[in-house]
């Protein structure tokens, strides 16, 4: 089975082939050429379009991208927290809201009590929204079990969760998210340890979230090592509301990503930059929290690697809209097109450890693939607007917009 992308106006690929990651201050160096590509049994197979192809996709006007990638999501979880979000933005101060029995606690209780089928069914109709979207491969946490059980019941979700959807999925144990009834901090933190085997069936990474209300730096320093002693990498939700100085510790431990950084100290954005730890910036929670915003020039100048995700989840950003997530991102950062496009690609790949098969279009990866009818600038300048007319996993068109049907022609 060939196919041929043919006649699109910008395709977006990398300078050079094999990138595990390009550093943001090289995003300049991406290409938004036209021209087309060819496909062979779900693989890229040549940066040009093939005429003896069985299906021609008429790219006429479009930009060609990567499928986007999210590597940062709270799926799968169960309801909403609608009425918490109103309370928020009509001034009610989160301590009354957690003391109502709101926040983590309240998305903690609802998938306690809401059965598997249900649960899946929610997420699997956020996926089916992504998809539409353009989000080709996304991440799944836990975080809110709680409880052993409840944790591993999150990540065996997750896993069926990736079983029934078009998009490639990963599984992140978020074990630390916030401290259970009955225990402190360094007592669930012993539980974490006891849980992280059979977690490690499941999960590539581990989480944690380092704040004045939640885990410590001596907690990220164990988790840190625990990560390390069971070849899963380390993640954290990190200097979000508070400058914590989580990065050095972070750091000493190589962890793959550093999620918000809203409240990073400027003494930290050096090494930061400087090392292989992915700055993962989530302008959906700053925004939608009315957060600091991340300093992400300074970051791009010491030369990080630049990630944006949804940080999807029914409290603090119940946003999974990666075209959205762009046009908050250029906006809040001052991001270019390709900086942006570069940061939920290739980029947010590296975070799933998963570059080597996605996140670029270049040949001999999985033909993840979004057609916009628009040029890739417009995604952030028309904020809002919905500009995937398809989205193609594995070379297959897993999403088409009805008026964009006639694009797909069979020869
Ligand atoms: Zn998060």
């Amino acid at each position: 089975m060939t196919t041929s992308f043919d006649n699109a106006a910008q395709v977006l690929t990398p300078p050079e082939p094999g990138l595990p990651y390009l550093r943001t201050n090289r995003a300049k160096e991406l290409t938004l050429d036209p021209g087309g590509i060819t496909v062979e049994d779900g693989v890229i197979t040549a940066i040009t379009p093939s005429e003896e192809a069985n299906l021609h996709i008429d790219a006429t006007g479009c930009a060609l991208l990567p499928g986007l990638v999210d590597c940062h999501t709270h799926l799968p979880f169960a309801g909403w927290r609608a009425h918490e979000y109103e309370q928020k933005v009509t001034g009610l101060p989160y301590e009354e809201i957690a003391k109502a029995g709101g926040g983590i606690a309240s998305s903690a209780r609802a998938l306690r009590e809401t059965p598997d089928e249900a649960v899946l069914h929610q997420a699997r109709e956020i996926a089916g929204e992504m998809l539409q979207n353009g989000t080709t491969t996304f991440e799944c946490k836990s975080g809110y079990g709680l409880s052993r059980d409840g944790e591993l019941r999150s990540l065996k979700l997750a896993t069926e969760l990736g079983r029934s959807v078009d998009q490639g999925t990963t599984r992140t144990a978020l074990l630390a998210h916030a401290v259970p009834n009955g225990y402190t901090a360094d007592t669930w933190m012993d539980e974490v340890e006891a849980m992280i085997p059979e977690a490690s069936e499941y999960a590539t990474a581990l989480d944690i979230f380092v704040e004045s209300i939640a885990f410590g730096l001596e907690h990220l320093d164990r988790m840190g090592t625990l990560a390390a002693g069971h070849n899963l990498h380390l993640r954290a939700h990190a200097e979000q509301f508070t400058t914590m100085r989580s990065v050095p510790v972070a750091l000493r431990h190589n962890a793959r990503s550093l999620d918000h950084l809203s409240a990073i100290h400027p003494n930290d954005i050096g090494p930061l930059g400087s090392s292989n730890t992915a700055a993962v910036l989530l302008p959906g929670a700053e925004f939608m929290g009315k957060e600091a915003t991340a300093p992400a020039r300074e970051l791009i100048d010491a030369g990080a690697i630049v990630v944006l995700a949804t940080d999807g989840n029914p409290g603090t950003s119940p946003i999974f809209s990666l075209p959205l997530i762009i046009g908050l991102g250029v906006r809040r950062y001052g991001l270019s097109t390709k900086e942006a496009l570069l940061a939920t690609t290739l980029n947010a790949a590296y975070v799933l450890d998963l570059a080597e098969t996605t996140g670029s279009i270049e040949p001999g990866k999985r033909a993840d693939l979004i057609l916009l009818d628009s040029p890739s600038e417009h995604v952030a300048y028309r904020l809002g607007r919905d500009s995937v007319a398809a989205t193609f996993v594995a070379g297959e068109p897993v999403y088409v917009r009805p008026d964009a049907a006639w694009r797909i022609m069979k020869r």
